[in-house]
């Protein structure tokens, strides 16, 4: 019986091979797709979920403490709506701050005033130090990456396992390198494997010795309540962790409803040790009068309590798991017997990772843009965008209809092949 694994086929095998995946691949161009998986964004069905929101608050624009939100002030944002996102993150109300439409800004801020002005345990601040580094675990978050690439901050990439990053290889690094100052961790469904750091790995990097007094983790939870399954992620206290072992100010603990309410117009939260809350709000209120309360008495008005928010999540599991089963669904039907790929199975979040046959994720990606599906930018997931083996795809099922995201993937499937029989063929 002939082979159906590519990197078994004798050379008249691969040859036949290719010149299927050609045919396949000239009737996908002939398509004349226009498909898009690129960014992790909420669908227009799943905005429509909050478009409640666009009504509220109403006439009644105080919040329970009797706060105007029509007025300037309130730095640290409204009690009640802390209150419930403390309960969702393990975090107490009055060690998280409610903040603007993104916490990624939140996060380009403390990098930025770390440099300026260093944290509150630092002897001087970071652009006065010969040199700033990061760990970063690859493949990560695009956009974290950037932020420290735009500052000049060195990046170290660091092994991604599927609970979490490889603690021995974080140790060893960051008990030899007072340089090393940040690390990018997205705990819960990671971007873009879907890893869930286990309760060994949280553990481990909130209390391991660190050369830098100043080291900080920079623990986005942008996905604390996003799971596909009806089980919610654990909401470990990453704070109360690294406090008990003498590092309280080495987490700061991000999240935001951008893929819970509305991704240009939530409600984003920084959570972190008192002494870090005040820095940062003496930092803030230079920049600001106060963030939009406006938006935040909406959000409470429209969740009421975290029970509200589990609801919510439930309906864009609903629309979301689906689609996510229908990746699982092609890739396996796809590519499963050629065995020249592999791919995550997320159990939350918004991304798929597939790895292509090294060396052929670039070509993947530009035939499938010769074919009209953007995927995002070969290397991304990566420090400097640099793949080391180029076989790393983000893929993004959210946003597509479902018949688009079936059209879209099935043409990957496409590229993914033709790309791995040109390499195999030399
Ligand atoms: N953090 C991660 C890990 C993300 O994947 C994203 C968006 O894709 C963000 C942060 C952006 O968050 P925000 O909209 O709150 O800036």
């Amino acid at each position: 019986m002939p082979t159906t694994q590519l990197g078994l086929m004798n050379p008249d095998e691969l040859a036949a091979e290719h010149e299927k995946q050609t045919e396949a691949y000239r009737a996908l161009q002939a398509r004349g797709l226009a498909l898009d998986l690129t960014r992790g964004k909420p669908s227009p069905e799943q905005l429509d979920l909050a478009s409640d929101l666009l009504t509220l608050p109403g006439e009644n624009f105080r919040d329970g403490s009797g706060t105007d939100c029509r007025n300037y002030g309130g730095l640290q944002g409204l009690p009640e709506l802390r209150a419930i996102f403390g309960e969702l993150l393990s975090i107490p109300v009055a060690n998280l701050v409610a903040g603007n439409n993104a916490s990624l800004e939140i996060m380009h801020d403390l990098v930025v005033w770390a440099l300026l002005h260093g944290t509150v345990d630092s002897v001087r601040p970071w652009s006065q130090e010969p040199v700033v580094r990061f760990l970063c675990p690859s493949p990560g978050y695009d956009r974290h990456f950037a932020i420290t690439e735009s500052v000049g901050i060195e990046m170290i990439p660091v092994r991604m396992n599927p609970d979490g990053p490889d603690v021995a290889e974080v140790e060893r690094l960051l008990s030899a390198d007072p340089q090393i100052k940040g690390m990018w961790c997205v705990p819960n469904y990671a971007n873009p494997t879907g890893a869930v750091y286990s309760d060994e790995v949280v553990r481990a990097l909130a209390t391991m010795s660190a050369a830098a007094p100043d080291f900080r983790l920079f623990w986005d939870n942008a996905y604390a309540v996003h799971p596909l399954a009806e089980a919610f992620p654990p909401a470990y206290d990453v704070l109360g962790m690294a406090d008990e072992a003498g590092h309280p100010n080495r987490p700061y603990v991000f999240a935001s409803t951008s893929k819970v309410t509305f991704a240009g117009a939530g409600v984003s939260f920084l959570g972190a040790s008192t002494a870090n809350l005040d820095w940062y709000l003496s930092h803030f209120g230079k920049k600001s009068i106060g963030p939009d309360k406006l938006n935040q008495l909406r959000h409470l008005r429209f969740f009421g309590d975290a029970d509200g928010v589990r609801a919510h999540m439930a309906k864009h599991r609903e629309i979301l798991a689906p689609k996510f089963a229908l990746v699982q669904q092609i890739l396996d039907d796809r590519l499963g017997a050629s065995k020249v790929a592999s791919w995550t199975e997320p159990a939350g979040g918004y991304f798929v990772s597939l790895d292509v046959l090294e060396g052929t994720a670039a070509r993947t990606i530009a035939l499938a843009k010769d074919a009209g599906i953007a995927l995002t930018a070969a290397g991304s997931a990566f420090p400097y965008k640099q793949d080391p083996e180029d076989k790393n795809i983000r893929l993004a099922p959210s946003f597509p209809s479902t018949d688009e995201l079936a059209a879209a993937m099935d043409g990957v499937a496409t590229c993914v092949l033709l790309a791995a029989t040109e390499k195999l063929r030399g």
